[in-house]
């Protein structure tokens, strides 16, 4: 559809061309900047029809699980742009094991940790790149932890852009930084946490005329708010009673709230399912807030091992607020252990994910204790990066080893120890049957 920007702020509400690269509004200088739609005029009936269709086609387009629901995203005109690997098309996959764990009778996981580069920020990175493109920046950049560092340099590699990739010195899993360099991203290493990064790099940008791709920026939005889409074309269109993700930044949360808005606006469903958020206690300032409101407070050094959610201060809270908002959503708050066992839970499903996805199951946990969702209730929860990732992690908590931030042990519980046995089908047969 044809789009133009907007800036969030009620108060302002300015409006901008699809065309230009801001990031914040130049209005009033500090509101966050959205994607709106200039025109009224979807057929779901007939949409419905043709995205289902579009999944037989052998086109690069049509394969990609973003560009497949392009009616809803802003990029009219500019279709042959598009800089895709395929992102998308992730599975939904049933986990009675993890929905005895979690409280509930059926529980199904959608797992963008399928994606190209492991996780969600690829449905995102395919519309953030493909603006640039549009653009006609040569140069990208991004603050990361991680996973939007492994993206970003992937789609910058495949369109032939350069990338530059800042991240917290130390502090990050092998297995992100591991993509970024071996998709050939410029990559530099700050002696500063994620927060003051943020703010030097968007110094940077505007002297060098790089082109940001943080989640603040619009169009990563836009392009996750196609996990909804899919979701809910997998689902023959019929919505879930909740759906639970984990928040770091915010910026997934303001997109699946989007995209059900819009959903809801023209037509696709009547209903909207309730957002749940879930945050890791040590970073999670968004949870802090929505208990008493008042002044957004970020946390100086957030900490967690869930290092895809170790964010102090989430650019997109306001656009996280509204969504859970008109959602009648929730934020809950995780510990360590929780996340960890959650993990290995996850894992004994035969699925698996990073460490910020499981504080999906555990946040459930917590809300069916709680009362607050109920057991017959339909849940969807996404799992948003791939158990690769963060390898250290995995062998670590298996084998007793792994530590909280402040240096506590975190309780091997559903451990799954390596054993070191003797060259000898005896002794084997022996340990196997014992
Ligand atoms: C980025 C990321 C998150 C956090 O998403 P936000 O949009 O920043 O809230 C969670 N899990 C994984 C695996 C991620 O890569």
């Amino acid at each position: 559809m044809l789009a133009e920007l907007a800036c969030f702020e009620q108060h302002c509400r300015a409006r901008f061309p699809i065309d230009e690269a801001i990031y914040n509004c130049p209005t009033c200088g500090t509101g966050l900047l959205e994607v709106v739609f200039t025109e009224e005029r979807a057929d779901a009936p007939a949409w419905k029809q043709l995205w289902r269709s579009r999944r037989t086609s052998n086109d690069t387009l049509e394969q990609s699980g973003v560009w497949r629901y392009r009616e809803l995203l802003p990029f009219d005109g500019h279709h042959h742009q598009v800089v895709t690997l395929r992102e998308g098309n992730t599975p939904m996959l049933d986990a009675p094991r993890a929905a005895r764990y979690g409280g509930l009778d059926h529980l199904t996981f959608k797992h963008q940790g399928f994606n190209p580069t492991g996780s969600f920020k690829d449905n995102g990175m395919t519309c953030g790149v493909t603006q640039a493109v549009r653009l006609d920046r040569q140069r990208v950049a991004c603050v990361s932890t991680g996973n939007t560092s492994a993206s970003m340099a992937a789609y910058a590699s495949a369109a032939g852009l350069d990338s530059i990739v800042f991240i917290p010195h130390g502090n990050i899993s092998y297995g992100k930084l591991a993509q970024a360099l071996e998709y050939g991203a410029r990559t530099l290493q700050v002696e500063a946490n994620f927060d003051q990064i943020l703010a030097l790099v968007r110094v940077l940008a505007e002297r060098l005329g790089i082109y940001l791709l943080n989640s603040i920026n619009p169009f990563r939005i836009e392009g996750q708010k196609a996990i909804i889409f899919e979701m809910l074309d997998q689902r023959d269109w019929n919505p879930p009673d909740w759906i639970v993700l984990p928040g770091g930044n915010l910026g997934n949360t303001s997109a699946f709230g989007k995209a059900l808005r819009e959903l809801c606006q023209f037509g696709f469903i009547r209903k909207l399912p309730r957002l749940a958020v879930i945050q890791a206690e040590g970073a999670a300032p968004f949870y802090e807030f929505m208990q008493k409101k008042g002044k957004f407070r970020s946390i100086p050094e957030p900490r967690t091992l869930a290092t895809a959610i170790r964010i102090g201060d989430p650019v997109s809270w306001p656009k996280a607020l509204h969504e859970i908002t008109v959602t009648n959503g929730i934020v809950e708050k995780v510990s360590e252990q929780e996340i960890a066992d959650a993990k290995a839970i996850i894992g004994q499903c035969g699925i698996g994910s990073e460490p910020a996805s499981a504080a999906t199951l555990a946040g459930i946990r917590k809300l069916t204790q709680a009362g607050v969702i109920q057991a017959d209730q339909d849940v969807v929860a996404v799992l948003t990066g791939n158990v690769l990732k963060d390898p250290d992690y995995v062998y670590k908590y298996h084998t007793g080893q792994l530590q909280d931030p402040d240096g506590r042990a975190i309780d091997a519980r559903l451990g799954n120890r390596p054993v070191v046995v003797p060259n000898d089908a005896d002794a084997i047969a022996k340990i196997l049957e014992g």
